[in-house]
Protein backbone atom coordinates (compact mmCIF):
# COMPACT_ATOMS: atom_id res chain seq x y z
CA UNK A 1 0.00 0.00 0.00
CA UNK A 2 1.24 3.60 -1.32
CA UNK A 3 1.56 6.29 1.54
CA UNK A 4 0.96 9.19 0.14
CA UNK A 5 4.27 10.90 1.89
CA UNK A 6 7.39 9.62 2.06
CA UNK A 7 8.11 10.90 5.56
CA UNK A 8 8.26 8.17 8.93
CA UNK A 9 5.35 9.46 11.24
CA UNK A 10 7.16 9.37 14.68
CA UNK A 11 6.09 7.60 18.20
CA UNK A 12 4.19 10.34 19.26
CA UNK A 13 2.21 10.64 16.14
CA UNK A 14 1.75 6.86 15.45
CA UNK A 15 0.50 6.00 19.19
CA UNK A 16 -1.93 8.92 18.49
CA UNK A 17 -3.47 8.09 15.02
CA UNK A 18 -3.68 4.42 16.69
CA UNK A 19 -6.14 5.45 19.36
CA UNK A 20 -7.92 8.54 17.48
CA UNK A 21 -8.24 7.54 13.92
CA UNK A 22 -9.86 5.06 11.76
CA UNK A 23 -7.29 3.37 8.95
CA UNK A 24 -8.94 3.33 5.38
CA UNK A 25 -7.64 2.72 2.20
CA UNK A 26 -8.58 5.18 -1.32
CA UNK A 27 -10.58 2.71 -3.06
CA UNK A 28 -10.65 5.05 -6.66
CA UNK A 29 -10.14 8.93 -7.59
CA UNK A 30 -12.53 10.08 -9.49
CA UNK A 31 -11.19 13.42 -11.39
CA UNK A 32 -14.39 15.42 -11.85
CA UNK A 33 -12.66 18.36 -13.24
CA UNK A 34 -9.28 19.95 -12.70
CA UNK A 35 -10.26 21.35 -9.11
CA UNK A 36 -12.92 18.35 -8.14
CA UNK A 37 -11.69 14.79 -6.76
CA UNK A 38 -14.46 12.16 -6.07
CA UNK A 39 -12.93 9.89 -3.41
CA UNK A 40 -13.76 6.75 -2.32
CA UNK A 41 -12.32 5.23 0.62
CA UNK A 42 -12.98 1.89 2.11
CA UNK A 43 -12.24 -0.39 4.96
CA UNK A 44 -12.70 -2.14 8.14
CA UNK A 45 -12.31 0.38 10.71
CA UNK A 46 -15.41 2.22 8.77
CA UNK A 47 -17.71 -0.21 9.87
CA UNK A 48 -20.02 0.37 12.50
CA UNK A 49 -19.88 4.49 12.76
CA UNK A 50 -22.74 6.58 13.44
CA UNK A 51 -23.45 9.02 10.23
CA UNK A 52 -26.36 11.34 9.15
CA UNK A 53 -26.11 13.57 6.51
CA UNK A 54 -24.19 16.47 7.23
CA UNK A 55 -22.08 15.18 9.67
CA UNK A 56 -18.40 15.72 9.07
CA UNK A 57 -14.78 13.65 8.43
CA UNK A 58 -11.47 14.80 9.61
CA UNK A 59 -8.84 13.55 6.95
CA UNK A 60 -4.96 13.44 8.09
CA UNK A 61 -4.08 15.16 4.68
CA UNK A 62 -0.39 15.36 5.87
CA UNK A 63 1.81 15.03 8.70
CA UNK A 64 2.10 14.95 12.33
CA UNK A 65 -1.84 16.13 12.71
CA UNK A 66 -2.77 17.99 10.00
CA UNK A 67 -6.39 17.10 8.71
CA UNK A 68 -8.56 18.46 6.88
CA UNK A 69 -12.54 18.09 6.95
CA UNK A 70 -14.73 17.12 4.56
CA UNK A 71 -18.86 16.01 4.09
CA UNK A 72 -19.57 12.52 3.01
CA UNK A 73 -21.84 12.01 0.15
CA UNK A 74 -22.26 8.41 1.55
CA UNK A 75 -21.15 6.64 4.51
CA UNK A 76 -22.09 3.61 4.10
CA UNK A 77 -21.21 2.26 7.59
CA UNK A 78 -21.99 -1.69 6.91
CA UNK A 79 -19.53 -2.06 4.09
CA UNK A 80 -17.10 0.12 5.10
CA UNK A 81 -17.18 3.07 2.49
CA UNK A 82 -17.34 6.45 2.40
CA UNK A 83 -17.55 9.06 -0.39
CA UNK A 84 -16.16 12.80 -0.63
CA UNK A 85 -16.25 15.29 -3.23
CA UNK A 86 -13.27 17.46 -2.60
CA UNK A 87 -12.65 20.80 -3.98
CA UNK A 88 -8.71 21.98 -4.30
CA UNK A 89 -8.91 25.61 -4.31
CA UNK A 90 -5.46 26.37 -4.14
CA UNK A 91 -2.52 26.21 -2.07
CA UNK A 92 -2.82 24.20 1.46
CA UNK A 93 -1.65 20.95 2.32
CA UNK A 94 -5.70 19.46 1.95
CA UNK A 95 -5.67 20.84 -1.80
CA UNK A 96 -2.06 19.46 -2.04
CA UNK A 97 -4.13 16.06 -0.89
CA UNK A 98 -6.86 16.38 -3.23
CA UNK A 99 -4.67 16.68 -6.02
CA UNK A 100 -2.13 13.65 -5.53
CA UNK A 101 -3.81 11.47 -3.63
CA UNK A 102 -4.40 7.94 -6.06
CA UNK A 103 -6.46 4.80 -5.51
CA UNK A 104 -4.25 2.34 -3.41
CA UNK A 105 -2.72 4.98 -0.98
CA UNK A 106 -3.39 4.03 2.98
CA UNK A 107 -5.94 7.06 4.55
CA UNK A 108 -6.64 7.68 8.23
CA UNK A 109 -9.71 9.64 9.36
CA UNK A 110 -10.96 11.27 12.30
CA UNK A 111 -14.82 10.98 12.74
CA UNK A 112 -17.63 11.05 11.60
CA UNK A 113 -18.65 13.58 13.46
CA UNK A 114 -21.80 15.95 13.80
CA UNK A 115 -21.70 19.17 12.50
CA UNK A 116 -24.55 20.51 10.73
CA UNK A 117 -27.82 20.22 12.93
CA UNK A 118 -29.92 18.86 9.79
CA UNK A 119 -32.95 17.94 12.26
CA UNK A 120 -34.89 15.14 10.41
CA UNK A 121 -34.54 16.30 6.51
CA UNK A 122 -37.77 16.17 5.59
CA UNK A 123 -37.73 18.64 2.35
CA UNK A 124 -37.85 20.86 0.71
CA UNK A 125 -34.38 22.51 1.83
CA UNK A 126 -32.58 25.04 0.05
CA UNK A 127 -28.86 25.09 0.31
CA UNK A 128 -26.52 28.25 0.35
CA UNK A 129 -22.67 27.61 -0.27
CA UNK A 130 -19.90 27.79 -2.80
CA UNK A 131 -17.90 24.95 -3.75
CA UNK A 132 -17.25 23.13 -0.71
CA UNK A 133 -20.95 22.08 -0.14
CA UNK A 134 -21.32 20.17 -3.24
CA UNK A 135 -20.64 16.59 -0.89
CA UNK A 136 -22.99 18.58 1.18
CA UNK A 137 -26.34 18.79 -0.59
CA UNK A 138 -25.48 15.50 -2.77
CA UNK A 139 -25.96 13.33 1.24
CA UNK A 140 -29.11 16.19 1.96
CA UNK A 141 -30.86 15.17 -1.47
CA UNK A 142 -30.58 11.27 -1.01
CA UNK A 143 -31.76 11.88 2.54
CA UNK A 144 -35.23 13.99 1.87
CA UNK A 145 -38.69 13.75 2.34
CA UNK A 146 -41.54 15.65 1.88
CA UNK A 147 -42.14 18.79 4.66
CA UNK A 148 -44.06 22.04 4.30
CA UNK A 149 -41.55 24.30 4.80
CA UNK A 150 -38.61 25.32 3.82
CA UNK A 151 -35.30 24.90 5.61
CA UNK A 152 -32.47 27.39 4.68
CA UNK A 153 -28.59 25.51 4.49
CA UNK A 154 -26.41 28.15 4.41
CA UNK A 155 -22.60 26.47 4.29
CA UNK A 156 -19.34 27.86 2.63
CA UNK A 157 -17.28 31.32 2.92
CA UNK A 158 -17.89 32.67 6.55
CA UNK A 159 -19.06 36.19 5.23
CA UNK A 160 -21.26 34.74 2.76
CA UNK A 161 -23.35 32.96 5.48
CA UNK A 162 -23.33 36.35 7.13
CA UNK A 163 -24.68 38.31 4.60
CA UNK A 164 -27.31 35.50 3.50
CA UNK A 165 -28.52 34.69 6.98
CA UNK A 166 -29.11 38.50 6.99
CA UNK A 167 -30.86 38.77 3.24
CA UNK A 168 -33.54 35.89 4.61
CA UNK A 169 -34.04 37.23 7.88
CA UNK A 170 -35.02 40.71 6.05
CA UNK A 171 -37.14 38.37 4.06
CA UNK A 172 -38.77 36.50 7.17
CA UNK A 173 -37.45 33.84 7.24
CA UNK A 174 -37.98 32.19 10.48
CA UNK A 175 -34.40 31.64 12.62
CA UNK A 176 -35.30 28.36 12.92
CA UNK A 177 -35.49 27.75 9.19
CA UNK A 178 -31.71 28.20 9.08
CA UNK A 179 -28.85 26.28 10.05
CA UNK A 180 -26.17 27.49 9.51
CA UNK A 181 -21.80 25.90 9.53
CA UNK A 182 -19.22 27.65 7.80
CA UNK A 183 -16.57 25.56 6.15
CA UNK A 184 -13.84 28.08 5.18
CA UNK A 185 -13.08 31.56 5.75
CA UNK A 186 -10.27 33.94 4.14
CA UNK A 187 -7.15 33.71 6.52
CA UNK A 188 -8.32 31.19 8.41
CA UNK A 189 -6.77 26.95 7.86
CA UNK A 190 -8.29 23.94 8.69
CA UNK A 191 -11.83 24.70 9.67
CA UNK A 192 -13.75 22.04 11.25
C1 LIG B 1 -17.56 21.01 8.48
C2 LIG B 1 -16.81 21.21 7.17
C3 LIG B 1 -17.10 20.40 6.09
C4 LIG B 1 -16.43 20.58 4.88
N1 LIG B 1 -16.73 19.77 3.82
C5 LIG B 1 -16.06 19.92 2.64
C6 LIG B 1 -16.29 19.04 1.53
O1 LIG B 1 -17.09 18.08 1.59
N2 LIG B 1 -15.58 19.26 0.40
C7 LIG B 1 -14.66 20.29 0.28
O2 LIG B 1 -14.06 20.44 -0.78
N3 LIG B 1 -14.41 21.11 1.31
C8 LIG B 1 -15.08 20.95 2.49
N4 LIG B 1 -14.82 21.78 3.54
C9 LIG B 1 -13.84 22.85 3.34
C10 LIG B 1 -12.43 22.30 3.45
O3 LIG B 1 -12.20 21.69 4.72
C11 LIG B 1 -11.43 23.44 3.25
O4 LIG B 1 -11.63 24.05 2.00
C12 LIG B 1 -10.05 22.86 3.35
O5 LIG B 1 -9.75 22.75 4.72
C13 LIG B 1 -9.00 23.67 2.68
O6 LIG B 1 -7.78 23.05 3.02
P1 LIG B 1 -6.41 23.58 2.48
O7 LIG B 1 -5.37 22.88 3.29
O8 LIG B 1 -6.36 23.48 0.98
O9 LIG B 1 -6.44 25.14 2.85
P2 LIG B 1 -6.20 25.77 4.34
O10 LIG B 1 -4.80 25.49 4.79
O11 LIG B 1 -7.30 25.33 5.26
O12 LIG B 1 -6.38 27.31 3.99
C14 LIG B 1 -5.36 28.05 3.28
C15 LIG B 1 -6.00 29.35 2.77
O13 LIG B 1 -6.97 29.02 1.77
C16 LIG B 1 -8.25 29.59 2.08
N5 LIG B 1 -9.30 28.63 1.71
C17 LIG B 1 -9.65 27.49 2.37
N6 LIG B 1 -10.66 26.85 1.72
C18 LIG B 1 -10.94 27.62 0.63
C19 LIG B 1 -11.88 27.50 -0.44
N7 LIG B 1 -12.71 26.45 -0.53
N8 LIG B 1 -11.87 28.46 -1.39
C20 LIG B 1 -11.01 29.53 -1.34
N9 LIG B 1 -10.08 29.69 -0.33
C21 LIG B 1 -10.07 28.75 0.62
C22 LIG B 1 -8.21 29.83 3.57
O14 LIG B 1 -9.06 30.87 3.93
C23 LIG B 1 -6.75 30.15 3.84
O15 LIG B 1 -6.51 31.51 3.63
C24 LIG B 1 -15.45 21.60 4.76
C25 LIG B 1 -15.14 22.39 5.88
C26 LIG B 1 -15.81 22.22 7.07
C27 LIG B 1 -15.47 23.10 8.24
Amino acid sequence: MRFTEDRVPGLLERAFDRLLLRSARVAAVHRVSDRFRLIDLEGDALQGAAWAAGHKLQVKVAGPFTARTFTPIVFDAVRGHVRLLGYAHGAGPGSDWLRRVQAGDACQVFGPHRSLALGDLAGPVVLHGDETPFGLAAAVAAAMGARAQPRCVLTGRAQSIQQARQALKGRGVPASCIVAKAYWAPGKTGMD
